[in-house]
């Protein structure tokens, strides 16, 4: 039988409209003729208002998100965001500031941002933050500049690599390359750390720093990262903190007090502002005192008649943003601090890893760990099923959206193969976590009797498997009648 679903597009029919307008009760005034629309709306839509409704809504509800289910994502942090930020973010106080509106009329908006950059250093142990950046990668890049400029204003520019471990994100490499340094991998040992000697044998007085993530992207704990700091800073670099694994750690350790000279926080993960297809994000970075010369501004800073002004220090490697970085996320950052305060923060830690651990336990004796050690907010199990014969980590992600789970990361860290990152977060209840590892054990079992299943899933999504390659390199970013025919004739 047909669905009776209604198309997504092609609605439009000649002279509809939602507007209802009163009747003109004035004298007409005409607009200049440079402000009016000269070329011909024929491809504008005609829809009465609720077929406008309709279209977004269902359009939104094709998404899978994180106010419909669990979204295990490993380093990406997806918890729920708590939606008291929502409401602090449409005070009209801020979300209807203009950024270049007075300081002195914004002295609110300041306050906050002083007080979040205070928060910020407070709970990570650093001197001096940054609200500027966009995103963890903006923030890197910022990182790496100031490396740059730091060792620059000290007569050391032959200071031309990074080390990156082999477990970095691809953005760590990245952000190295594009500010003009050489990458140098670092191996990771059998623990899953930083493999000392390899970080021994690559140290030399080329070395501007290394970028590391602590939890690592193994979920693990770097067991020498007091030793990893020393060696580096006696070779004469600069450690760069990779914050997005922040969530371990809250109230328990404060990487600049572990050998860190940067860091950045990646609020729209730890700090629960949306995050993904909700964006933006913020990225907003700390430092060690003698690293904030070099900071982006404008920043915050207090007077000493108590009021608040934007400054940029003498040094700095400029703007990183238009305006003062994406204020509406800085809101919901310190909304989110300010409603659990410091033993809260750190409980969001403790039942992440408890969490964490609890899903690897349940999964480990189906799903090999990568590496068998206590993990921190997230655990990394490889896809090779016993007795499975063809199956790969792909085909498990695929089938558990027919279970209505959003699939963890997968293949990702690079190093460990068929890699499952799963990161149930602090905000899912027991009840779900059981309700994932039933899926994930069930998916197993099929995974041996009948692989097909999971060769064809999804089969409940509004869509099938993607050609992701094709979306992410050629991506159709709106409707556009004749490009969804030929993508529909394949
Ligand atoms: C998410 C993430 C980044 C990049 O952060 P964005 O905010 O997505 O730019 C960097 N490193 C790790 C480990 C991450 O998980």
């Amino acid at each position: 039988m047909d669905t009776y679903e209604p198309p997504l597009y092609e609605l439009s029919s000649p002279g509809k409209h939602g507007a209802n307008l009163p009747a003109l009760d004035v004298p007409k005034s005409p607009l200049p003729d440079a402000l009016l629309r000269q070329d011909n709306l024929a491809d504008f839509p005609e829809l009465s208002e609720p077929e406008v409704i309709r279209h977004y809504t269902r359009i939104s509800q094709r998404n899978f998100c994180i106010d419909t289910g669990m979204y295990p994502l490993g380093s990406c942090t997806m918890k729920y965001n708590p939606k008291v930020h929502e409401e602090a973010a449409r005070i009209p106080g801020f979300g209807a500031a203009h950024p270049l509106q007075d300081e002195s009329l914004s002295q609110g908006a300041l306050q906050l941002m002083f007080e979040l950059q205070n928060y910020l250093g407070e709970i990570s142990g650093f001197d001096a933050v940054s609200l500027q950046p966009a995103a963890g990668a903006q923030g890197e890049f910022t990182g790496i500049l100031v490396f740059r400029a730091y060792h620059l204003s000290r007569g050391e520019g032959e200071r031309n690599e990074v080390l990156v471990p082999d477990a970095a994100h691809g953005t760590n490499p990245a952000t190295a390359a594009m500010a003009g340094f050489k990458v140098i991998e670092i191996k990771s040992d059998a623990r899953g750390n930083v493999d000392i000697d390899d970080l021994k044998s690559k140290l030399s007085p080329r070395t501007a720093g290394m970028m590391l993530t602590n939890p690592n992207t193994l979920g693990l704990f770097e067991e020498q990262i007091v030793e990893v700091s020393r060696l580096v800073h006696e070779a004469g670099g600069l450690m760069y903190g990779d914050g997005a694994n922040f969530n371990a750690i809250l109230g328990i350790c404060k990487p600049g007090q572990v050998g860190f000279d940067f860091m950045h926080y990646n609020l729209h993960k730890t700090f629960t502002t949306p995050h993904g297809g909700g964006g933006p994000g913020s990225g907003a970075v700390g430092c060690t005192a003698a690293l904030a010369p070099f900071l982006p501004g404008p920043r915050v800073r207090q007077k000493d008649d108590g009021s608040y002004e934007f400054f940029t220090p003498k040094q700095s490697v400029g703007r990183m943003k238009v305006f003062h970085g994406n204020f509406g996320m800085l809101v919901r950052a310190w909304t989110y601090i300010r409603t659990l305060g410091p033993d809260g923060l750190r409980e969001v830690s403790e039942t992440a890893v408890l969490n964490a651990n609890y899903v690897r336990v349940k999964l480990d004796d189906i799903y090999p760990p990568a590496v068998d050690r206590i993990c921190m907010h997230e655990s990394v199990l490889k896809g090779q099923i016993a007795g499975a014969k063809g199956v790969r980590t792909l085909d498990i992600a695929k089938r558990l959206i027919d279970y209505n789970f959003h699939p963890p990361t997968v293949y990702f860290p690079l190093l460990v193969p068929e890699a499952l990152m799963i990161e149930p977060t602090e905000t899912e209840t027991k009840r779900n976590m059981d309700r994932f590892i039933d899926a994930m054990r069930q998916i197993a079992h099929e995974a041996v009797e009948n692989p097909d299943l999971l060769h064809e899933a999804p089969t409940t999504a509004p869509v099938r498997r993607l050609d992701e390659v094709r979306a992410a390199r050629q991506p159709i970013l709106r409707y556009n009648a004749e490009a969804f025919a030929k993508l529909r004739e394949g």
